[in-house]
């Protein structure tokens, strides 16, 4: 039996790309699946594609910027399967933009899904793994969560606090035996540019993003942490391609 077997993993922005590629990935590995995110067509194509290869997964809509379809989101997945092994915080979104544009509204969105969804993700999941003395929480952040760009700055805020507060989470509960890992993929072919609205910017980025690996690439290096032995915190890594030079 494989580390993976049987583990029930919550994934959150499970509709696409890196979620929807890393739960395929699980899945095949024999863990059960909670996959969650707003489009619930995507996640129920998903759910089916999963079972149609023998393996299983159930879906939950959720907005990872409510801390109450978050509780309820752990709450299903503790009714369904029992327990909660690994959370992965993936969901996220990139609005790049210039300060000087002040695109309120997008800051206020990447501040809400990709730190207070993270956040909410980690309430939510720690109270069960804390009494079972287990668990492994995965937090996706990025390449610029370790560097800043011009146009990246409150996106970078975003993934820098990620990794800060993977970090404590890391040193808080080492003791109850969860471990904590923190991915920073590089330029990945997903959707993820789609949200940038400033058309020169998007342009600029659909350059850069010719280089992008495939979401693969990250599943497999998300299954590989969780595959460790217990006793074993793969607690960071950065995915890049090999050409990419930030
Ligand atoms: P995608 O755009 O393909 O996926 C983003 C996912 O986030 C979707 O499933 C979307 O689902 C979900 N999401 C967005 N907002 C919410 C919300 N409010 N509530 C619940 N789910 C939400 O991009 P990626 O797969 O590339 O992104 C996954 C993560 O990887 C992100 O955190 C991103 O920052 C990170 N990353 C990606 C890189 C890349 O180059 N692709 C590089 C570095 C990091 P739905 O709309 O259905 O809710």
């Amino acid at each position: 039996m494989s580390n993976t077997q049987d583990k029930v993993v919550i994934i959150t922005g499970a509709s696409s790309g890196i979620g929807e590629t890393t739960a395929k990935e699980l899945a095949s590995k024999g863990a059960k699946l909670v996959l969650a995110a707003r489009r619930e067509d995507r996640l129920k194509k998903l759910q089916e594609e999963i079972q149609n290869n023998g393996g299983e997964a159930i879906y939950k809509v959720t907005d990872v910027t409510s801390h109450e379809q978050m509780e309820e989101l752990a709450e299903y997945a503790l009714k369904e399967f029992g327990k909660i092994d690994v959370m992965v915080n993936n969901a996220g979104l990139m609005p790049l933009s210039p300060l000087h544009e002040k695109k309120i509204n997008e800051w206020d969105t990447m501040i809400d899904v990709n730190i207070k969804g993270v956040l909410y993700g980690i309430g939510a999941v720690l109270p069960s793994m804390r009494e079972r003395k287990e668990g492994h929480i995965i937090n996706v952040s990025s390449v610029a969560g370790h560097e800043v760009m011009s146009a990246s700055a409150v996106y970078s805020g975003t993934k820098f606090a990620v990794r800060a507060i993977s970090e404590g989470l890391r040193k808080e509960e080492l003791g109850n035996n969860i471990r904590t890992t923190i991915i920073s993929p590089g330029v990945v072919a997903t959707d993820l540019p789609e949200t940038i609205s400033g058309s020169e910017l998007k342009s600029a980025i659909d350059d850069f993003y010719k280089i992008a690996i495939e979401p693969n690439s990250i599943a497999r290096a998300i299954a590989f942490a969780i595959e460790q032995p217990s006793d074993v915190g793969i607690n960071e890594m950065i995915i890049r391609p090999t050409q990419q030079e930030l």
